[in-house]
């Protein structure tokens, strides 16, 4: 069986039984960035009536038992930590991870990098580490200090991460910007693989960061033709057609409708999708949103398409979540670093074209 129909079939099970297959965990409040553009410490991230800084979030014990229990209750078979900086809670980590992994969740760890990540992690069964890099060096160092370049690739070393960038206008104006971008960390030892999302405005955002029609066609046209070349560039063809049509709406994304995310009290569900807010879907240039997107249009023997299969599984996951009473479905209709967080794309999900 393939990842992709072993991938499908175990996130099927999730649905028909009532729960999402991912959960999203804003794991702490504190983050030593101020990344510009960043959409978890945005005003309305969490609705408007309290900021991330402002949640209670927990530490020691108490943060791995709740997160624990979180997993416990949801039983999802992805989880991503994401922050703030998942980092500053390095300790508790060290305790979270290996118990993760017993449970055989496969856990995606988005970080910017910014200390040291303890080199047993490196050898922790089903984690994913992907550390944020939005842009060449001078550029990246600009918006990510202290995460700078030589930072990152000391803390790096002895890993095997994702590198993920978000590419804001900044970075999409430049003719070859991306491939060098992409060509110096496929150079690099610790990188196993490259994934690139597009920066995702809310609606009505007028910023720096915010693509142009012409700027996202301009970075679709480069991924495809890099991919080509770049086999670290772990981007399909189906996967990169879904940045091109985003989903119309937090009701039309798979990734939002099969993720629950939840932020830094353990308790407070974030909505639509992990951008919170008001997102834009129509210029969505979530990895994840984009993945599942292909995966929903995938075929299963040629005949159903998966979207299809999930969209009937979510109804009766829905009956039969009412029938047991608990625990609630994604608090949406629909799943963080800032702007630069891959959200949960599974691992072993590529685009149906790979
Ligand atoms: S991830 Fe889904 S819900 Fe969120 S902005 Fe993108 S398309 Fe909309
Ligand atoms: S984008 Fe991520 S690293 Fe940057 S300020 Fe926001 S949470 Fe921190």
């Amino acid at each position: 069986m393939s990842g992709l129909a072993r991938d499908v079939l175990r996130a099927w099970g999730r649905i028909l039984s009532g729960y999402t297959p991912a959960l999203s965990i804003e794991i702490t409040r504190e983050c030593p960035l101020r990344c510009p553009g960043c959409y978890a410490f945005g005003a309305d991230h969490l609705g408007g009536d309290v900021t991330l800084r402002e949640v209670s979030d927990l530490r020691g014990r108490a943060l791995v038992e709740g997160i624990l229990q979180l997993v416990d209750r949801y039983q999802p078979i992805h989880v991503s930590l994401v922050g703030g900086e998942p980092l500053v809670r390095y300790r508790e980590l060290n305790d979270l991870l290996p118990a993760l992994s017993a449970r055989q969740v496969h856990v995606q760890l988005v970080t910017s990098a910014v200390r040291p990540i303890p080199p047993e992690w490196a050898s922790i069964p089903g984690l994913q580490i992907c550390v944020s890099i939005d842009g060449l060096q001078p550029e990246h160092d600009a918006r990510r200090a202290p995460a700078t370049y030589p930072r990152i690739l000391k803390h790096i070393a002895g890993h095997r991460i994702t590198v993920h960038c978000t590419v804001t206008r900044q970075q999409a104006t430049r003719d070859g910007y991306l491939e060098e971008f992409v060509a110096f960390w496929s150079a690099q030892p610790a990188v196993a693989r490259i994934w690139i999302s597009l920066y995702t405005p809310q609606i009505g955002e007028i910023s720096d960061e915010r693509l142009r029609p012409a700027d996202r066609q301009r970075v679709i046209a480069d991924l495809r033709a890099l991919a080509r070349r770049y086999p670290t560039l772990d981007m399909g063809d189906a996967l990169i057609a879904g940045y091109a049509e985003p989903p119309d709406s937090p009701a039309a994304c798979t990734f939002a409708r099969t993720t629950t995310c939840v932020s830094a009290d353990l308790t407070r569900p974030i909505t639509p999708c992990q951008f919170g807010g008001a997102p834009d879907c129509r210029n969505c240039g979530c990895i994840a949103s984009a993945g599942l997107a292909a995966v929903s249009r995938h075929r299963i023997a040629d005949v159903i398409p998966v979207g299809r299969l999930f969209e009937a599984s979510l109804r009766v996951g829905g009956v039969v979540r009412r029938l047991r009473g608990a625990p609630p479905p994604a608090p949406a209709p629909g799943g963080a670093a800032g702007a630069s967080r891959p959200e949960g794309r599974p691992e072993g999900v590529e685009a149906p074209s790979r």
